[in-house]
């Protein structure tokens, strides 16, 4: 706890003290994200870090394996979405996985959480993922297979998000754009699915 209260003091004389008006404009204004980001509670996946972003940039949704559950299974990631697409109206959903992801191991290896219910279940929502990499990519093992599972798992969250009705229709009217991006959390990259090559490409930055 001692090292949260040295950090917010840290914060609050520092950062906050440089950027006291933006807050205080955040505070009577209210937010206008551009970008919905959905991503892993993973403590090493740090969404405004990586972006860069601001506050008031990014409206974020994390979950244990960066989850989006079908229009059928109402819950806190649903209502969120709900929110940030339309309330806030974001223009851009992003659904960001990372390497070395605790949760898409155990949708691999649902064995290793048979001891803890919740995040069994949980996670039962995206075994779907289980099943493409044991058809398409039997041949891959450790890593490479991990890699694999991540962008799988990605991809079939962008599947699900375009299950909701508001989602597709923003999609087919030109409103919205949806992403799918991988953080490789030791290189400090990120890696984008580009649907014309069916590939995840790094994505530059100079
Ligand atoms: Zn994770």
């Amino acid at each position: 706890m001692q090292k949260l209260v040295k950090g917010l003091h840290a914060f609050q004389k520092g950062y906050f003290a440089r950027h006291r008006k933006l807050f205080e404009s955040l505070a009577t204004d209210g937010q206008r994200p551009e970008t919905l980001f959905i991503t892993c509670s993973d403590s090493r996946v740090m969404p405004d870090l990586i972006t860069s972003a601001a506050p008031g940039d990014l409206f974020v949704v994390r979950n244990v394996g960066n989850v989006v559950p079908h229009p059928t299974l109402p819950g806190g990631t649903s209502a969120a979405i709900e929110y940030a697409v339309c309330v806030l109206g974001v223009e851009n959903i992003v659904v960001c996985g990372h390497t070395q992801c605790g949760a898409v191991q155990a949708i691999l290896d649902p064995a290793s959480v048979g001891e803890l219910p919740y995040v069994k279940q949980w996670l039962s929502q995206a075994d779907a993922v289980k099943r493409v990499i044991d058809e398409k990519y039997g041949h891959l093992e450790g890593e490479a297979r991990m890699t694999a599972a991540v962008e799988e798992n990605v991809l079939s969250q962008i599947d699900n998000l375009r299950e909701y009705d508001f989602v597709s229709e923003r999609l087919d009217a030109g409103k919205l754009h949806l992403s799918a991006w991988v953080f490789h959390l030791g290189r400090g990259e990120v890696f984008d699915f580009d649907p014309e090559v069916g590939e995840f490409i790094r994505v530059r930055t100079a």
